[in-house]
């Protein structure tokens, strides 16, 4: 057992900003599955949004936060994360972050949804950029230890304590302590019990729930379903944000073109007939959020019965392409297409999980000692649908507001008592590996035909036989065999799609992201749809 004063879980933007500013005082555990930078963190393209440009307003963000989220945006919540994002942008700098900049100033791109130039960017690489600069300052610090390949399992809770059985875990810890988490190392087969005064979950999104996503292998909604069965209650599963253009190529499934191609005027055409078809859907055309263009292209390659539809940016100089987009021009170059010349082949893709485990103001989640924040996390600033690049800001901000409510009640936290090793009857390895990819691959593709970008009611009932089917599976197959990364992951993927396909059916309208075509129109009253254990 190791003990520290706070345990964060997840590498990412949200994880790390919250260690730095911990670490000012205490002693911080950070635990990641993978490579330190493997989360959806270093993979962001397009940027970071913060009101800087002369003529643009905290109100105006707001406004479009709003609309962008149907109107379900918790409107406190999106007033302090827009009003915290310039000085978390000047947090980045200082940490090394090369943001690009014009003429001495920041320079600042236009995406969807916003009415005004508000992205900052490093190139289209802004979170890889971003990450470099959080893992470097974490590495240097003396008060954060970083344990890559270390795949948190489950909460540890008051049925954890010492003296516990293991059959005391049946039932829910509704209004139970959390004191850290049952980790298994990747490198050593161990599992290992991490326990904290107070713990974050910083776990990232549940992407790969879907057949295409533009997300990393590992965004399984680990954070989720954990704290799911630990008792927490969860909101708005249903909102799944889907980017209208992920690079159609059965190789490559998870290349994004940025929302910023189609900033800087990239037309989306049909490939039979060139037609720029965006304009007969929204007056916005290719700059209307993006479940408005998702569904467009969705509804198009539906009618048509395309592969893919074309993202158009060849009629610009290609000097100011190459410029523009010196990454994605270059990763489209070795796979064949040369943007500056040609239409690039896009379909939409899972990109966004705008629900996750139920927040306050800071971070705070119904169990007393855990803490959850980015995108695992439903803090109220993205409501029905997610704007472009606001999520970035919300961990950023959510990292600094939980790292200072902890740092503001530390002396009210208790230390943790004695708890019950990992229970290690479970030995035996498993012979049948083979269940867990055929349950990995089912489950993602019955949530892609079932649970995408349109439902019925029919589809997701569907969807919720075969989670049922599958979760007995699964949960036997846990309950007799050694854990390893993989079963850890199927097992909260399981978790997730249940929890996306309940939230999906106990809404009965259509708002934002969540189309049901059995219930086309949107209740003049907004609710968040809240999932309790
Ligand atoms: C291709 C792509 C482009 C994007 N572009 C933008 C953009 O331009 N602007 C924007 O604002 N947003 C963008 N996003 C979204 C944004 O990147 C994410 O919302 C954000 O990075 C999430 O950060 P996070 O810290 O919450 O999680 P992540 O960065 O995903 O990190 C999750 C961390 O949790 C760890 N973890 C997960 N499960 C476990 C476990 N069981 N045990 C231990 N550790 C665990 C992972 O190892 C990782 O360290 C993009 C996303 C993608 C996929």
């Amino acid at each position: 057992m190791t003990e520290h004063d706070v345990l964060i879980i997840g590498s990412g933007a949200a994880g790390l900003t919250a260690a730095l500013v911990l670490a000012e005082r205490l002693k911080v555990l950070v635990l990641a599955k993978g490579a330190l930078d493997a989360g959806s963190t270093a993979w962001a393209q397009g940027g970071i949004a913060a009101v800087l440009d002369e003529g643009d307003t905290f109100d105006d963000h707001i406004r479009d936060t709003i609309i962008a989220g149907g109107g379900l945006n918790r409107r406190e919540t999106v007033e302090f994360v827009v009003e915290h994002a310039p000085e978390a942008i000047l947090r980045l700098a200082g940490l090394g972050v090369p943001f690009n900049e014009e003429a001495g100033t920041l320079h600042l791109t236009r995406e969807g949804g916003h009415s005004h130039r508000r992205i900052v960017h490093v190139d289209d690489a802004t979170g890889f950029a971003v990450q470099e600069a959080l893992i470097t300052a974490a590495r240097a610090h003396p008060n954060i230890v970083l344990r890559p390949h270390s795949v948190a399992i489950d909460l540890v809770t008051d049925r954890h304590r010492a003296g516990t059985s293991r059959q005391s875990e049946a039932g829910t810890d509704v209004g139970q302590r959390v004191w850290g988490v049952y980790a298994f190392d990747a490198q050593t087969g161990k599992v290992e019990c991490h326990v904290a005064r107070s713990t974050i979950l910083a776990t990232g999104g549940a992407g790969r729930t879907y057949l295409f996503s533009t997300a990393p292998r590992g965004a399984t909604g680990d954070g989720i379903a954990m704290a799911w069965r630990a008792g927490a209650r969860v909101s708005n599963m249903e909102f799944m944000q889907f980017h209208p253009t992920c690079l159609y190529n059965l190789e490559v499934k998870n290349l994004l073109i940025t929302e910023a191609v189609r900033g800087e005027g990239g037309h989306l055409r049909l490939p039979t007939t060139g037609e720029r078809f965006m304009p007969r859907f929204d007056p916005r055309a290719e700059l209307a959020p993006r479940d408005i263009v998702a569904r467009a292209i969705d509804h198009e390659i539906k009618r048509l019965g395309l592969d893919f539809v074309h993202l158009d940016i060849s009629h610009k100089d290609p000097d100011f392409v190459r410029a523009h987009f010196p990454n994605i021009h270059e990763r489209l170059l070795s796979l064949g297409i040369d943007m500056t010349r040609q239409p690039i082949p896009v379909v939409p893709a899972q990109h966004y999980t705008c629900g996750g485990v139920l927040i306050d103001q800071a971070g705070r989640t119904d169990l007393a000692g855990l803490y959850a924040i980015g995108e695992c996390s439903e803090s109220g600033l993205h409501g029905a649908n997610r704007l472009a690049s606001n999520s970035l800001l919300e961990c950023f901000v959510f990292g600094d507001a939980s790292a200072r409510d902890i740092l503001a009640r530390w002396d009210d936290f208790a230390a943790p008592p004695p708890i019950r090793p990992w229970d290690e009857s479970r030995v035996t390895d498993s012979d049948e590996e083979v269940v867990i990819k055929q349950n990995w691959t089912e489950l993602r593709r019955f949530m892609w035909n079932y649970v995408g970008i349109v439902r019925t009611n029919k589809r997701l009932e569907r969807a919720a036989h075969r989670i049922e089917l599958l979760k007995n599976e699964v949960n036997e197959y846990y309950d007799h065999f050694r854990v390893t990364a993989d079963l850890i992951e199927l097992r909260n993927l399981l978790q997730t799609a249940e929890l996306i396909v309940m939230s999906a059916r106990a809404r009965r309208e259509s708002r934002g992201l969540h189309f049901n075509q059995d219930y086309p129109a949107t209740h003049p009253a907004a609710r968040d749809t809240v999932l309790v254990p």
